[in-house]
């Protein structure tokens, strides 16, 4: 058996489509969606993600500034900055790329973002509201996966899922909307025991453990669904690898992310939506 692809790649074009459309329509009533980021100076990973987020706005009809912090930047100037942000009308979204230099309290950050201009929706006042099924931003990698499996029509209610790993910007998040369509969901983490033989129980599998190919084939429960949303650098290998040994998985799996051209892409696509959402509040 060979697995089906879930093309986060394709999905996320269609969405950026679709996207053109309201930012248009947006444009013609004077609104330009506009997201601005925070990103480490000196960081060329995520100098590289930024560059790609401005551009996949800007290709939107989008607009955007990306500000430098470094390690002479204070934590005051810092929230100040977002204060800054925050209070301009013209700025829809803010995004703190992370990791921000280690000198940096990033926690303190997203707590003076808040919740309207949130559109990575990893704040604490955002994850609160998920938490309490209100409206609100929802964190874009895990909104993506979500996003992916309704595409395809994948049936999650009264599915056993195991999402491996906890972190607050993905596993917790993507457990708790796998959760709120109807899955029995399992986290799992760094501590749990016996997780290969937890991951066979899973009809539905997300991997968010950033850890190269440390899920294999026959960790897999015949006909599950695989999530995979690892990125990992590995030395000699010319792509980012997933936390799924690809190879062996889509023997088992009845569905499976690649990567790259799986979450990656559908997280771009659900950070631009959610910005574009920001904007058309305003209006609303
Ligand atoms: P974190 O390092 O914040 O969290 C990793 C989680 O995996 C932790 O909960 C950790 O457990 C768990 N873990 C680590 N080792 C093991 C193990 N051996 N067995 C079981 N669980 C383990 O990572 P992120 O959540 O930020 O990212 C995870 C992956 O997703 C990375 O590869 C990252 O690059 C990728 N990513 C991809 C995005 C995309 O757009 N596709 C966006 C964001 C991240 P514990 O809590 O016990 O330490």
């Amino acid at each position: 058996m060979s697995a089906q692809i879930l093309d986060g790649l394709a999905l996320s074009k269609v969405v950026r489509e679709s996207l053109k459309e309201r930012v248009l329509s947006l444009r013609e009533k004077g609104v330009i969606p506009r997201l601005d980021v925070l990103v480490a100076a000196h960081d060329p990973a995520s100098l590289s993600y930024v560059r790609m987020k401005h551009l996949w706005a800007e290709k939107a009809g989008m607009t955007g500034q990306s500000f430098p912090v470094d390690e002479n930047t204070t934590q005051q100037e810092l929230l100040d900055k977002i204060a800054e942000l925050n209070a301009n009308p013209d700025v829809h979204g803010i995004l703190l790329q992370h990791p921000l230099p280690k000198h940096l309290d990033e926690q303190e950050a997203l707590i003076a973002l808040g919740s309207e201009k949130d559109v990575d929706g990893i704040s604490p006042a955002s994850l609160g509201r998920l938490v309490a099924d209100l409206p609100g931003f929802r964190c874009a990698t895990p909104l993506g996966i979500m996003k992916l499996l309704e595409h395809y029509g994948m049936e999650l209610k009264g599915k056993k899922a195991v999402v491996v790993g906890r972190s607050v910007i993905l596993g917790k998040p993507a457990a708790l909307m796998l959760l709120q369509k109807h899955a029995t969901v399992t986290i799992a983490h760094s501590r749990t025991v016996d997780l290969p033989d937890l991951c066979r129980e899973a009809d539905i599998l997300v991997a968010a453990v950033g850890k190269a190919e440390m899920i294999k084939g026959d960790w897999i429960k015949p006909g599950a669904i695989v999530i995979d949303a690892g990125y990992n650098k590995v030395e000699g290998r010319k792509w980012d690898v997933g936390d799924v040994e690809f190879e062996s998985a889509k023997e088992v799996a009845a569905w499976i992310t690649p990567v790259p051209g799986g979450v990656g892409p559908m997280t771009v696509a659900s950070l631009l939506s959610n910005a574009v959402d920001s904007a058309e509040n305003i209006l609303a």
